[in-house]
């Protein structure tokens, strides 16, 4: 009998670093939701073997739920990639959604440089159950990762980003809006990258450009960090206890409209007290449109002279994690101030 022609050899390899999440949990006897392995996880996705790629799988730890993730993690997960950089193609994190926006932010600015696709990907519904998102997520955000340039035949999206439920988005404009439909993300203030439909419909005037320098993995964050969401009441017995937390070095400021905040002299002394103490703010603003203009009202003005940074239209995910990135390369304050305010991986648009 003729032996049968052997399958194409796959010349794309992906790799996939399986965090946990919803997307690898199934049902116990008991009726607890527990999170599987990756092998379990592989006997339930067929279509695996169909892909024209080889696909490896390597745990970033034990599976967590994205509730638990860490620095240490996202650490660990640009350490993973830049080992594994040269050996494959692309990658896809696997990682619960109610964290993924944030952990893409951190890895986008983690990863300088980045000459492949870094795509996160999870689901809603557990991989094991009927009407899960993860096949349909996971298949994609594979293809997605291992795209490549028609011409050129360089990584098609050379970005950390975010695909579900058929959008793929910038990671640090990602963010999550849904808990119960399928639809978790939405890009804040930029375009999708690419669209899932029939075929993959690319973007490619909104895809971050080839670097012409070599991956930079940086390996370090820094955690002294804080988020404080201004709403009309706010004491300043809570502003002093958030501002004056020990060893704080940063503060993103979530204020109204176009970056605005109370003008009241004990607000403003807090602020002052907390920037002679050497702690960074970045204002970012709780509309999920627009962005922020310090100066517009009276009510911003002030900000600046105050060295308060304006965050443009950056989310409050990737303001964290810019932060916390930022203050880990240790510059002096007025770099420091400066980086702040430049478009370091595409999270803002500058005007
Ligand atoms: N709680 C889960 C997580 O973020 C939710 C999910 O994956 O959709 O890990």
């Amino acid at each position: 009998m003729p032996t049968p022609p052997l399958p194409p050899k796959p010349e794309t390899a992906i790799m996939v670093i399986y965090t946990g999440g919803t997307v690898g949990m199934a049902y116990n006897r008991r009726g607890e939701l527990v999170p599987m392995n990756f092998e379990q996880i592989r006997k339930k996705m067929p279509e695996l073997r169909q892909l024209n790629m080889q696909v490896e799988v390597t745990n970033l730890g034990e599976p967590i739920d994205s509730s638990n993730v860490t620095v240490a993690d996202w650490l660990r997960l640009a350490a993973l990639i830049e080992e594994n950089y040269a050996r494959y193609d692309g990658f896809v994190v696997l990682h619960g959604t109610d964290t993924m926006a944030y952990s893409a932010a951190a890895l986008s600015f983690l990863l300088e440089n980045l000459g492949k696709a870094v795509v996160f990907t999870g689901a809603q519904v557990p991989v094991g159950r009927i009407r899960t998102d993860a096949r349909r997520n996971l298949v994609t955000a594979l293809e997605m990762a291992a795209a490549r340039h028609p011409t050129a035949g360089t990584a098609r999206v050379p970005e950390v980003c975010l695909f579900f439920n058929d959008l793929l988005i910038r990671g640090n404009r990602a963010k999550k809006v849904e808990s119960q439909q399928y639809n978790a993300f939405r890009s804040e203030n930029y375009p999708p990258l690419a669209r899932a439909g029939i075929e993959l419909d690319f973007n490619d005037q909104q895809i971050w450009r080839l670097p012409s320098a070599p991956l930079l993995a940086h390996q370090r964050l820094d955690d002294r960090v804080t988020i404080l969401r201004l709403f009309p009441g706010l004491t300043e017995r809570v502003l002093r206890a958030h501002l004056e937390a020990d060893d704080l070095r940063g503060c993103v400021l979530e204020t109204y409209g176009s970056g605005n905040a109370p003008t009241a002299p004990w607000f403003l002394k807090c602020l002052r007290d907390a920037a002679d103490r050497g702690v960074h703010l970045l204002n970012v603003s709780q509309c999920e449109e627009g962005r922020v203009m310090q100066g517009r009202y009276e009510t911003s003005a002030y900000l600046t002279e105050l060295g308060v940074v304006g965050g443009a239209d950056v989310t409050v995910e990737a303001a964290i994690a810019k932060l916390m990135f930022v203050l880990g390369l240790r510059q002096n304050a007025p770099e420091t101030r400066h980086l702040l305010t430049q478009d370091l991986r595409g999270e803002i648009t500058i005007m």
